[in-house]
């Protein structure tokens, strides 16, 4: 499906083993479906430039509060505790202690160790970094504990990750409130090993989350529209990348990702056009099913199956998007 290279194989590889992922086939990039979603991105959406929107700027607190405030009213009374880790100190710690290369038969004894470490905290209390040297984006920072070329498969695939940090690219404004709640729903599922089946669905939760916060931060709804346009443009860039690959060298592994967000996009759009025409009850029971992957009662292909989230489904859905805009 993906021709990775060995070395590409080695990366995606640890990460697949350490979250329990797989990449499942997926036909969506044959369909009509996606076909149409191509042709019309490319074709009759040249009027938007979305990188210099005015977003209201806010202090570090606003930002830390608005994303409490989404979780908060989302997750009520589900653990969303995560599992935390001081980085720096853990590693020199675990080099002191095994070295910097383990040994195989000293794995169980390193995971054991690595867990009693651990902090299990609030996702919401998790330290965030403000990097202004890049821009509109943002990273919810996994550790592995130890370095991908000197460790066996088989340790990974025993240990579950932790997370460092979350990280918010740029200035602190609305549009930021909503990536850190899509970073916090990045955390949130790396602690539960298992959680996602897919590594093409690893992006769906995320967007669906900050296309909810967008939705409920901003009464105006013009931070709804925005986020919107800014996911269109985002797919669509996606898009000519992959079919019109003339600038960049696109190899195997950049293609893998870009599908990851083009497919993940289509399906929250789905999940999101569900939760936002459903009554209160159909929302609350959107949350809760969730929810229960936090209880690690079911995966989140459940909970798409559940509501019927499909990328053909969010595509049209997309396209309407792109039709209301063009006009
Ligand atoms: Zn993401």
């Amino acid at each position: 499906m993906y021709k990775l290279n060995e070395n590409q194989k080695k990366r995606i590889n640890i990460e697949m083993l350490a979250h329990d992922h797989k990449i499942c086939d997926t036909n969506f990039f044959e369909t009509t479906e996606y076909k149409q979603l191509a042709s019309e991105m490319i074709g009759t959406f040249p009027k938007y430039k979305c990188l210099n929107v005015n977003y209201k700027n806010c202090s570090k607190l606003a930002l830390l509060n608005a994303g409490k405030y989404v979780v908060d009213k989302h997750t009520y009374g589900t653990d969303t505790r995560v599992r935390y880790v001081d980085m720096d100190s853990l590693t020199a710690e675990l080099y002191a202690k095994f070295g910097e290369t383990p040994k195989e038969e000293k794995y169980d004894e390193i995971i054991k160790y690595i867990d009693d470490n651990v902090d299990l905290i609030k996702v919401t209390n998790v330290p965030v970094e403000l990097d202004m040297t890049r821009k509109r984006n943002g990273h919810a920072y996994n550790t592995w504990f130890y370095g991908r070329d000197d460790v066996q498969e088989s340790f990974f695939k025993k240990m579950k990750p932790a997370i460092k940090k979350l990280s918010i690219e740029g200035l602190c404004n609305d549009d930021s409130k909503c990536t850190y709640v899509h970073e916090m729903y990045h955390a949130l599922p790396n602690s539960h090993k298992g959680s996602i089946e897919n590594l093409l669905n690893t992006e769906v939760l995320s967007i669906y989350m900050e296309k909810i916060a967008s939705s409920e931060l901003d009464p105006t709804r013009k931070l709804e529209k925005l986020e919107e346009l800014t996911r269109i443009l985002n797919t669509k860039n996606d898009i000519i990348d992959r079919e019109h690959n003339y600038y960049n060298d696109i190899d195997e592994l950049d293609r893998l990702r870009i599908e990851t967000y083009i497919l993940s996009t289509a399906i929250a759009t789905a999940l999101y056009d569900t939760y936002q025409k459903g009554n209160k009850e159909i929302k609350k029971e959107i949350d809760d099913s969730i929810n229960g992957i936090f209880r690690e009662e079911h995966t989140l292909e459940d909970v798409l199956q559940q509501y019927d989230a499909t990328p053909e489904r969010g595509s049209n859905i997309m396209r309407r998007h792109i039709k209301k805009l063009s006009k």
